[in-house]
């Protein structure tokens, strides 16, 4: 059984990414009979930022990747690092007291020159060798220092000769091999902080083994850091777990690709899918299918229920089209029932749009009226509702109290047709018009209308000689379909009318005249 964790830091509203591997950990996990579980890591708390945590819960909520584990349901914490800082302690002090780690009192400065140095003859950076000022130290120059009251950091005594390289596998790229580490990195940050924390490295080897995490799956840009991370389970005594590196979400930019932006990208913040109100089930589906393409091709109630497999993931990092996902999304809306998408929508606009919530509770039946109509107007057969704020834009109009009357008959929504004929046409169609249920005797009365007027029959006709007439058939109708829909585009108007009722048509059109 794998035993899985995501590690997020509680720096900001959490990116589309940590989604992304949440997804993959709890899928590997499950799969195996395991357990995934949640641990939080605010070692950095200058970065932190309030309300971060609340965050990940909502997502990780919304989006169905609860962990299993986590603080206040679990049997290895505390699940917060900066809670943690006792454990790490004590495994500090056995590295120090095994001569495994020592302490480095070297300044900011030291080491800036250190740095400089290094660069000047054109020399890797980092605190390894000649360079590593404190690791050979004598006893009394330590003492002096602590005497002093310096502060100081823990340093790794990295056990490695320079030039040696280190082979692992990973679970999705096969087998690697790294030059090994040779830097003393810090395991313990400086002695001034309280409460005294590790550094990311430290805490990763020290809290997997005490939670019994085998498989460590996180983002590809740790995979350089494999062969320290190595060395410390080794210079603990811990088994190392498996690792699996996943390689970024990316997207298109130009020519090339690259990895999505936390400051260019809207789409690479989980709370852009949560504020828009895009249903998770083909949000989950889209990102499994990012993870192994394998299924992206399969229905999405099956891709859902399928696990994600390590090896079916690739190394180079997929692209994130939101165009592709709202396509998908669309598809997943039209398969619900009327009154499912309306409770999704009264259920979003609870908390992004209390005016519809409030029209919704009043007119529930003509809403019901309105998400079935059948949109044949539109190319795509109501696949308008990509998410549940579409749902003003592309349903909104249906609604007495959302709809702004057109009551202009020069308004541009209405092309170039005279005024004072669109008034009358208004007039007439309001003077004349019969609620009847067949579409084609509905239609009737605008062709009826329209020939009354001299328009052209059809497009082709008017096209022949334009002078002729003051339109063909379609500016016609575009009148009334303006007056009932505010809009050049709209579904089938026979449709709109019997969800509308007669005296709103009669009401629309009249505001025309
Ligand atoms: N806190 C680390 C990060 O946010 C976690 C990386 C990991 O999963 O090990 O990048």
């Amino acid at each position: 059984a794998k035993v899985t964790r995501l590690g997020p830091s509680p720096t900001g509203s959490p990116h589309v990414g940590l989604l992304y591997v949440a997804t993959i950990d709890r899928s590997v996990a499950a799969n195996s009979g395991g357990t995934y579980l949640l641990r939080i890591e605010d070692t950095d708390q200058a970065r932190e930022v309030e309300g971060a945590l609340d965050q990940f819960e909502r997502a990780f909520r919304y989006f169905s990747v609860e962990p299993d584990e986590g603080e206040g349901n679990g049997d290895y914490g505390p699940y917060f690092q900066s809670q943690r800082s006792p454990i790490y302690l004590s495994y500090v002090r056995d590295l120090l007291r095994q001569d495994k780690a020592y302490l480095c009192f070297a300044t900011k400065e030291e080491l800036a020159e250190i740095t400089q140095a290094q660069q000047k003859a054109k020399l890797p950076t980092g605190y390894y060798g000649r360079w590593a000022i404190w690791r050979d130290a004598s006893e009394d120059d330590i003492r002096a220092k602590l005497a002093a009251g310096a502060p100081f950091v823990v340093r790794f005594r990295t056990p490695t000769r320079v030039g040696s390289r280190v082979r692992f596998v990973d679970a999705i790229r096969g087998p690697l091999s790294h030059e090994a580490n040779r830097n003393d990195v810090v395991i313990l940050k400086s002695s001034d902080q309280e409460p005294r924390l590790p550094t990311y490295h430290f805490a990763h080897a020290v809290d997997d083994h005490l939670m019994r995490v085998n498989l460590v799956i996180r983002g590809e840009e740790w995979i350089s850091s494999v062969p320290l991370h190595l060395q410390l389970f080794e210079a603990l005594g811990f088994e190392p777990p498996e690792y699996a590196h996943i390689a970024p979400l990316t997207k298109q930019d130009g020519g090339g690709k690259r990895k999505l932006s936390k400051r260019k990208d809207p789409e690479s913040s989980v709370d852009f899918y949560i504020e828009a109100g895009y249903p998770a089930p083909p949000v989950q589906y889209y990102l499994r299918g990012l993870a192994n393409g394998r299924l992206a091709e399969l229905p999405l109630a099956e891709a859902l229920a399928a696990p994600i497999r390590l090896e079916d993931c690739g190394v180079a990092g997929p692209l994130v089209d939101v165009v592709k996902l709202e396509d998908i999304s669309a598809d997943y809306v039209a398969s619900l029932s009327g009154e499912t998408i309306l409770a999704e929508v009264a259920g979003w606009a609870a908390t992004h749009d209390p005016e519809l919530v409030a029209v919704l509770n009043d007119e529930r039946d003509l809403a019901l009226r309105a998400l079935a109509v059948e949109r044949d107007g539109v190319e795509n057969p109501r696949k308008d509702l990509r998410k549940w704020s579409d749902f003003r834009s592309a349903y909104g109009f249906f609604f007495p109290r959302l709809f702004p009357l057109v009551s202009d008959p020069a308004d541009e929504r209405l092309g170039s047709l005279d005024p004072a004929l669109v008034r009358t046409l208004a007039a007439e169609f309001a003077d004349t018009y019969q609620d009847v249920d067949d579409g084609q005797e509905w239609f009737g009365q605008i062709r009826d209308l329209a020939a009354r007027h001299g328009f052209a029959k059809n497009a082709k006709e008017y096209k022949k000689d334009p002078d002729a007439y003051p339109g063909s058939i379609r500016e016609a109708a575009q009148v009334i379909r303006v007056a009932l829909t505010g809009s050049t585009r709209s579904p089938d108007l026979f449709s709109v009318a019997r969800a509308l009722g007669t005296d709103e048509v009669l009401r629309r059109v009249r505001a025309l005249t």
